[in-house]
């Protein structure tokens, strides 16, 4: 039987991509390797969101070429947001990548997976792999995950959207996901009943602009939406709240746009059983004119606005963010800008990436990239000094309380999981409680982590 082995890169969407890869890999026939060397078939599910993610990439494939040499039938594949025409190094038309990766075997689109085992066909038509016709599939989402990117079946990622209709001048998301199409409702639903059949008690839901569900241009010429009252997003958040009786304990979601953060969902965060009070909101930059050339669609103003609803409805809301430091143009008093205003907000959790400019991007082609890495290095280091202050105060406010953790990982006595707020929580326990959600006291409120001992 033929082995395969995956390595996964970037964000949660990639990891679901892969769930997806496993279950469609295990239906033809091939098993799970832990380690590349030796496997028949090596897939790289790739990032392109930076450079510094695509070299790693790089490196991997030299790796790989290393490895052939005592495996020659090896296939190596790279799929995700890296391909943008699915191929083999046989076929007529292949993706740009061949002229850049020696190594490489075949080229996929994740979106067309169900074409992969015609793929390793076109290298090698001996490979004993059954036909699974790809037009059996409407979309590769109807694939049932595997759902094996958590340590237990109690918690899952479920994918809701793919793609994105934004267009922010410095991503290469909507090049290289293609544009925003929602996935059908019943078929969300559907999962996530199984998923709770099988003792899943935490969902997240993953999309690019996850609350944009439903809204978006394709969703809307084909009116796969219209006939629901409210908001697509809140009307499945409303829906899946129904399996709190079943079990289902909590509903998160990642990443939401401002643009998209109605008052009818932050109405239903407030409201709904399974919801949490936390929210992850990029925002980018602390600079109008910054957000302008970005493309974000909002202002400071209304994304403040934003936070305080939330936080009126929420009292206590854990909000983190992404900020991008260095962008074309940005100018100390932009950048100053984005320090105060992440004083301001009091941020307790960040994503800041320099930024880094991607090939075919609306930047790339008409902006500058003209801030030095040094200056952007440095315009790093002192917004994470400000985090790493303003994450120590929100963690100290937890000092003696007792949080509710999903345990997500557990060796030993030594378990870690996430409380309610989405913190890191740290304890030991002499019982199982894998996949469980106990009560945990906090002792030490540290920078990053909040270490505790079971209540
Ligand atoms: N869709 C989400 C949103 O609108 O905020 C974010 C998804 S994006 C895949 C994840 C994060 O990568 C972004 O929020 C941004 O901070 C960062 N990012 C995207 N393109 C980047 C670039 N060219 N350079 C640096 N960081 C980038
Ligand atoms: Fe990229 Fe902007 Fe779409 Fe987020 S909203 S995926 S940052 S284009």
């Amino acid at each position: 039987m033929s082995t395969y082995y995956i390595q996964t890169y970037g964000c949660a969407m990639n990891y679901s991509d892969t769930e997806r890869m496993e279950a469609y890999l295990q239906a033809l026939g091939f098993t799970k390797k832990e380690e590349p060397k030796g496997a028949d078939l090596v897939i790289f599910n790739t990032c392109s969101i930076r450079q510094k993610a695509e070299d790693r990439v790089y490196g991997q494939l030299r790796v790989m070429g290393e490895y052939k040499k005592t495996h020659p039938n090896m296939l190596v594949t790279v799929t995700g947001c890296m391909v943008r025409k699915s191929s083999s190094r046989y076929s007529p038309e292949r993706d740009k990548l061949f002229s850049t990766m020696r190594e490489l075997d075949i080229a996929l689109r994740i979106e067309e997976l169900p074409k992969l085992a015609a793929l390793v066909r076109e290298i090698n038509p001996e490979t004993q792999i059954p036909e699974i016709p790809e037009e059996s599939l409407e979309s590769y989402f109807q694939i049932d995950p595997t759902h094996s990117s958590h340590q237990s079946n109690a918690q899952a990622f479920v994918a809701i959207s793919n793609g994105c209709d934004k267009f922010c001048t410095y991503c290469i998301v909507p090049y290289s996901r293609g544009r925003e199409k929602s996935r059908k409702l019943e078929e969300i639903l559907n999962e996530v009943e199984n998923l709770v059949k099988n003792g899943c008690q935490e969902v997240t839901l993953i999309g690019q602009t996850v609350n944009s569900y439903g809204l978006s241009t394709y969703d809307k010429e084909e009116k796969r939406f219209a006939h629901l009252e409210k908001e697509p997003f809140v009307h499945l958040l409303e829906e899946l709240d129904k399996f709190s009786e079943k079990g289902l304990q909590r509903v998160r979601f990642t990443s939401p746009h401002p643009k998209d953060m109605s008052d009818q969902l932050i109405e239903a965060m407030a409201t709904l059983k399974t919801h949490l009070p936390y929210l992850h909101l990029p925002v980018q930059s602390g600079d109008n004119r910054t957000l302008r050339r970005m493309n974000r669609t909002y202002t400071i103003e209304q994304y403040k606005e934003i936070i305080s609803k939330l936080r009126e409805k929420i009292p206590g809301i854990a909000i983190s963010t992404d900020i991008i430091v260095g962008f074309c143009g940005e100018t100390e008093e932009e950048f100053e800008n984005t320090l105060k205003f992440f004083e301001e907000m009091q941020f307790e959790h960040a994503f800041i990436s320099q930024y880094s400019q991607r090939t075919g991007t609306t930047a790339a082609r008409f902006m500058k990239d003209d801030i030095s890495n040094s200056v952007k290095k440095t315009r790093w280091h002192k917004l994470n000094d400000l985090l790493r202050k303003n994450s120590l105060s929100a963690h100290q406010k937890f000092q003696d309380k007792v949080v509710n953790v999903m345990v997500e990982s557990q060796n030993g006595e030594d378990c870690l999981g996430r409380s309610e707020h989405y913190k890191t929580v740290q304890f030991k326990s002499g019982r199982d409680v894998l996949g469980k959600i106990v009560p945990v006291k906090i002792t030490d409120p540290r920078e990053w982590i909040l270490i505790g001992e079971l209540a």
